[in-house]
């Protein structure tokens, strides 16, 4: 039996309960974006209704007082993922803004022609695009690990792909199409032998188990809120101090200078330099409520529950005839892509979504993966701690009606 009362947990997500064609919302959609419980939607309501005000910026109370629980989230977000220190977390709108921050800003300072970039097979689009744009602005050459049927990286290959040219690594903990949960640890030690720095992507490892990025030793770290529980338009880049001070900022306006002349900018310290303009302090204080709101269920508790729910889901999905599970590591989240025989994936999404289930179908921006896999896109079911194993019968229910009438 799960630790969690997953009845009581289900009535902190108003959205869960309703109906869509007339049958009961099941939402197996939420590798893309998680629900939101209640205490998080009420702290927007409470800032909006209440405290609203620009931060920094005023000497009077309503600024004051939202300076600092804007700050205070950092301080959240510091503690969740075990940063040194608060400057460290820089608050940007998304995962996509901060490997955007980051590419550039890096690879403003440090790339250059001929120098090489290494990302993996597995990557979501956001973790691809800004690396090929950095190269082509540079001349710079982007390489990429292999994998295996399964779905999981090559580290041998890795360790051949790794030079004197390199500048950076730059992959992610958890695949968002197959759930693989990569070795990051390794990686990053093998990285740091030849002092090459790592960013990890880990827009979908955060909301499952506990994340240390001092353990990791990785030098950038990178999440959305809206995946994690918390509001959208928030997300966290976390870079190791050395690096942050070195780099040149990415934006630049209010907020990140230290003086303005029309000569001459200096810039502010971190994490400001990395914050310009009206930050989106409501949404970052939603997000340290979302993480106040995973951290009291536990987040030991929260993975070995989406374990037990990918393992029932795995074994009973697999025993459909014509099923075929797309991405079959040991190691993986509570992810499961799969296609059906002769079927197209987006005739049965379509399917299953009248049943009432939101499940995703499509390349699920990793169109490299797809054409690596030899799929043009998969069905893709990712659970959340709210999900129940009834809700899983529900799909593999629906997965017989969409054989029936297309098989
Ligand atoms: N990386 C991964 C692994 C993702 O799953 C996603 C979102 N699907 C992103 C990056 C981009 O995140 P966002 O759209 O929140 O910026």
């Amino acid at each position: 039996m799960p630790n969690l009362d997953i009845q009581k947990i289900r009535k902190d997500f108003p959205i869960l309960n309703q109906q869509v064609y007339n049958k009961p919302l099941v939402y197996f959609d939420n590798g893309a974006t998680t629900q939101k419980p209640l205490c998080v939607i009420n702290e927007e309501i409470k800032i909006y209704s209440h405290e609203n005000s620009n931060i920094h910026r005023g000497v009077h109370y309503l600024s004051e007082q939202l300076t600092q629980r804007y700050e205070d989230a950092r301080k959240v977000v510091q503690k969740f993922i075990k940063a040194s220190y608060d400057h460290e977390v820089i608050f940007t709108s998304g995962t996509t803004e901060s490997i955007n921050t980051i590419a550039f800003s890096f690879g403003e300072k440090y790339v250059n022609e001929g120098d090489e970039i290494i990302i993996s097979t597995l990557e979501h689009h956001a973790n691809i695009v800004p690396w090929q744009m950095l190269c082509e602005r540079k001349k710079a050459i982007l390489k990429v690990i292999p994998i295996n049927e399964k779905g999981e990286l090559l580290l041998d290959e890795y360790k051949k792909l790794i030079s004197p040219k390199t500048k950076i690594v730059a992959v992610n903990q958890v695949s968002n199409a197959l759930g693989t949960v990569n070795d990051v640890k390794t990686m990053i030690d093998i990285a740091h032998q030849t002092n090459i720095p790592v960013l990890i992507d880990g827009a979908q490892s955060v909301q499952h188990g506990k994340i240390d990025v001092q353990e990791l030793d990785c030098d950038f770290y990178v999440f959305s809120g809206h995946k994690v529980y918390g509001p959208n338009g928030i997300g966290v880049l976390y870079g190791k101090e050395k690096w942050l001070n070195e780099m040149p900022p990415f934006m630049t306006g209010g907020e990140m200078i230290k003086k303005v002349t029309f000569g001459k900018t200096t810039f502010n310290e971190l994490p400001f330099k990395f914050e310009a303009g009206t930050p989106n302090y409501v949404s970052a204080i939603g997000l340290a409520t979302a993480i106040y709101y995973i951290q009291q269920l536990g987040l030991e508790n929260i993975a070995s529950y989406e374990k037990e729910l990918l393992d029932y889901g795995t074994k009973k999905l697999q025993s459909i005839d014509g099923l075929k599970v797309i991405g079959t590591s040991e190691n993986k989240v509570s992810v499961i892509s799969f296609i059906l025989e002769n079927i197209h994936h987006f005739d049965a999404g379509m399917v299953i979504d009248k049943m009432g289930i939101a499940v995703r179908t499509g390349h699920h921006c990793a169109e490299p993966l797809m054409d690596r896999l030899n799929v043009e896109g998969t069905i893709r079911a990712s659970f959340s701690f709210y999900n129940t194993k009834e809700e899983i019968d529900k799909l593999y229910e629906a997965i017989l009606t969409v054989k029936q009438m297309f098989g």
